[in-house]
């Protein structure tokens, strides 16, 4: 395979566009090598410039369940499209959208969209605090709630629940209300509480984690912790930005019973467009301006081109929930062989699926938090990332992401990619 266009074209972009790219992963960082630009999409592939077809478990990082060029959505997009690009004023497919949502999640009376997941997030957690009128709230290390200033947060020294900024640019004083826990450790959460002085207004979590390699929350620990926020008073907010749509039409709601107080969204239900969302029930959400006085607000939002996508999207998911034990099945058949092409040459790996989910790390525990998917041999992975590459599989470029089949990604695909894993495999340990 030859990536010489793509090696010209990053080289160009660097001289931009700081490393080239407009989000950090892209740029290959972890995996080393030049990424491949993509020229265009088909079904479950991805061409790059120079030619490369791939078969695509990226999907865009999660938006594109129905694969690349869906005719529903391309469609719904089209039309839209020919009647203008945006307003700044209402229009009815706001409401279309919000609806098929409020229809799907008992928890759920009103929704308020935004143009990312990040904004989603940024913004329900003003609506926590806002709403309880407390200002700390806990997050757990190992989730990713986009790139706002008071989440991105790491574990301080030693054993300091007060999280300190993991960027330069956000002060301090920005995340000193930003409490760490440890994902599927409650004891850890109730340390947060306790040392809490001005009050939690909310706890956020990914109930499905998708940002360090896929580790679902056990139910008993999700259980303890809606008891928890009903103890000290602080809403639950689900960060389903991943998920939602994803693991199952309804998030993470078909794997656990525990509902939160706030969710939000993003991805799938864009369609492959920039949207976000976060919803909640009437009493909460009423305090969010105009009708209350917490302030949040979008010039784009709402942006009829994105509604349209993500309602063409969403009414294909409503109107064919089997997809998603078909997708499950896929997904878990890609791991298998996965595993088997591991065990083959002695190398330890374990697996995870939740619907269209997937995630391995080379590891010979199970990881249940973030600590435990540090310990994976990533060094070995970014080999492999490389050795599936030139086989015409496009992962995702780091340990620490999620993988995606779509419905376009067929059996025959799938078994393509284990056999190619045990090529990659065979390769680099030969080598
Ligand atoms: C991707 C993601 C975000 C951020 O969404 P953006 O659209 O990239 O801003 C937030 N939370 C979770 C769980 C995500 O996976």
């Amino acid at each position: 395979m030859s990536y010489k266009k793509s090696e010209e074209a990053f080289k160009e972009a660097f001289s931009v566009i700081p490393g080239g790219v407009d989000s950090p992963v892209r740029a290959f960082s972890s995996v080393g090598g030049t990424p491949p630009f993509i020229d265009r999409g088909e079904g479950g592939y991805i061409i790059d410039i120079d030619g490369n077809r791939y078969i695509d478990f990226v999907q865009s990082w999660g938006p594109l369940i129905f694969g690349h060029c869906d005719s529903d959505i391309e469609k719904a997009v089209i039309d839209r499209v020919k009647k203008g690009l945006s307003f700044g004023a209402p229009t009815l497919v706001e409401t279309k959208l919000a609806k098929r949502i409020v229809e799907l999640f008992p928890n759920i009376d009103k929704v308020r969209f935004v143009s990312s997941g990040t904004e989603a997030v940024m913004s329900a957690i003003r609506l926590a605090r806002g709403y309880s009128k407390r200002d700390d709230f806990i997050k757990f290390s190992g989730c990713y709630h986009g790139h706002s200033d008071s989440l991105l947060v790491q574990a301080g020294s030693g054993m300091a629940t007060f999280g300190s900024p993991s960027s330069p640019g956000v002060p301090a004083d920005l995340t000193k209300h930003t409490l760490l826990a440890r994902y599927n450790d409650i004891e850890s959460v109730e340390k947060c509480f306790s040392d809490s002085r001005d009050g939690v207004a909310c706890v956020i979590i990914e109930p499905i984690a998708g940002n360090m390699g896929l580790v679902p929350a056990d139910e008993e620990f999700l259980v303890e912790l809606r008891e928890l926020c009903n103890r000290y008073g602080a809403l639950l907010i689900f960060d389903e930005v991943m998920s939602g749509f994803r693991a199952s039409l309804r998030g993470s709601q078909e794997f656990t019973d525990v509902k939160a107080d706030i969710v939000t969204f993003g991805k799938v239900i864009g369609g492959g467009m920039p949207v976000g969302a976060f919803g909640a029930n009437r009493d909460i959400m009423s305090h969010l301006s105009p009708e209350g006085a917490i302030y949040q607000a979008g010039t784009l939002s709402g942006n009829p081109i994105a509604m349209s996508a993500g309602l063409a999207s969403l009414e294909k998911l409503i109107s064919n929930p089997d997809i998603y034990s078909t997708l499950e099945k896929r997904a878990k058949r890609l791991m298998e062989g996965f595993k088997e092409a591991s065990r083959e040459f002695n190398i330890p790996m374990v697996t995870e699926v939740r619907g269209s989910m997937f995630g391995f790390f080379f590891s010979d525990k199970a990881v249940k938090n973030f600590d435990d998917a540090l310990k994976n041999n990533s060094e070995l992975f970014a080999k492999f990332h490389g050795a599936m590459l030139k086989r015409g599989i496009y992962l995702a470029c780091s340990s620490y992401e999620t993988g995606f089949v779509s419905t376009q990604t067929t059996d025959d695909m799938i078994e393509e990619a284990i056999l190619m894993a045990r090529e990659s495999l065979r390769e680099i340990v030969e080598s």
